[in-house]
């Protein structure tokens, strides 16, 4: 047993994400996470295990492009999504040649409340398709598709969830380690509380309705909010909702993903997409047949990663 748990610090010092991670790690059931995780004193036993999961103590690389291996402009054939559905076509052909047998992913409800959910069939794709800019505990979901019996589970996430991912798999916990089938990563410059960005800006200032709300879309320095029609603010007036996690987070582009995937630096209607590992080779080659491919470039993504340490640095 050793002193002091990590995790503790990262939670009182603000930067914990609300990845669930963490309850992933500990089997004595010692943590639950709602905004940020909270360790029960009574159940913890102090082996720190927890800790070796969380991804912001395992930190970010110093060079966040050091591993591309190639860089694509694409887009789903058959398939709706935020950009190119990229990601959605992808989670399709692995589900239609036995390369998954479950997803994480991140749905929402009329008032666009996300949660995490087990997607296991094709056909429900559909269902965690599009951008939500709140944040979710996507590992509880991870949790819960253990239990239901899934051996071969893909996780979708933000670059803070998949560097949790990657250091779950690369972990020896019994029963979750070898459940990872494949780890993909958005592009994610920042999120935001849900109360302050769809309560406040988007019901009370830019008076929508959020049930009428079809997509969210930060693109060319606009927050766009498509109804019946379309509305946006400068994304300048998002700053003040943004998660206190995100602050000094410096991950834009999912260093730790098999494949990584965003819209900047691509058109309208198609994707960035970076290969990083072998497993994201395969996947893509496999995914290949459900996409469009052409030759995509990584200085978009570069200049955003700038702005994001920049910030951190600032905030
Ligand atoms: C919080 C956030 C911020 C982002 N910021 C940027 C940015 O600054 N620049 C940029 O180029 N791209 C950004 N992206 C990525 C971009 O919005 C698209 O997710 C990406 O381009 C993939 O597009 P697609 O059409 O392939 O997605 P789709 O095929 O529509 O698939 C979307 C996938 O994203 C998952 N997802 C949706 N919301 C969340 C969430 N909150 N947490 C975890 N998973 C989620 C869904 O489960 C689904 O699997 C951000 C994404 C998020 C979630
Ligand atoms: S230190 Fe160990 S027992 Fe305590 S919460 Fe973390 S994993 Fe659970
Ligand atoms: S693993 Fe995730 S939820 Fe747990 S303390 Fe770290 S950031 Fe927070
Ligand atoms: S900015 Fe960082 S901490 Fe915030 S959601 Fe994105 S990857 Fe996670």
């Amino acid at each position: 047993m050793i002193d002091s748990v990590r995790l503790k610090d990262v939670v009182a010092s603000g930067r914990c994400t609300g990845c669930a991670a963490c309850m992933v790690a500990c089997t004595r059931g010692g943590i639950e996470v709602d905004e940020f995780a909270i360790i029960n004193d009574e159940l913890c036993r102090s082996c720190d295990t927890c800790s070796d999961v969380c991804p912001v103590l395992g930190g970010s690389p110093a060079d966040e492009f050091d591993n591309v291996i190639a860089v694509y402009k694409s887009r789903a054939k058959d398939m709706d999504g935020q950009n190119g559905a990229t990601v959605s076509g992808i989670l399709k052909y692995l589900f239609e040649v036995g390369e998954i047998d479950a997803v994480i992913g991140v749905e929402r409800d009329e008032e666009w409340k996300a949660s995490p959910v087990v997607i296991s069939d094709k056909k429900d794709i559909a269902k965690i398709a599009g951008t939500k800019y709140t944040y979710v505990p996507i590992f509880k979901a991870f949790k819960d598709a253990i239990d239901e019996g899934f051996t071969n589970i893909a996780i979708v996430g933000t670059p803070c969830q998949v560097n949790a991912a990657r250091r779950i798999k690369n972990s020896n916990i019994i029963g979750a380690s070898d459940k990872i089938g494949a780890i993909i990563g958005l592009f994610c410059l920042e999120s935001f509380y849900y109360n302050g960005l769809c309560k406040n800006l988007i019901e009370k200032e830019m008076g929508i309705d959020l049930k009428s709300v079809k997509k969210m879309e930060i693109s060319k320095g606009k927050f766009i909010v498509m109804s019946d029609e379309e509305k946006s603010v400068p994304v300048k007036d998002l700053g003040r909702y943004v998660r206190l996690p995100c602050h000094k987070c410096v991950d834009f582009s999912a260093y730790y993903a098999d494949l990584s995937v965003g819209s900047v630096g691509a058109p309208d209607g198609w994707n960035t997409s970076i290969v990083r590992t072998e497993r994201g080779k395969e996947i893509f080659e496999i995914a290949k047949k459900n996409l469009e491919i052409e030759d995509g470039s990584i200085d978009a993504a570069k200049k955003l990663s700038e702005r994001k340490r920049k910030m951190a640095r600032e905030r």
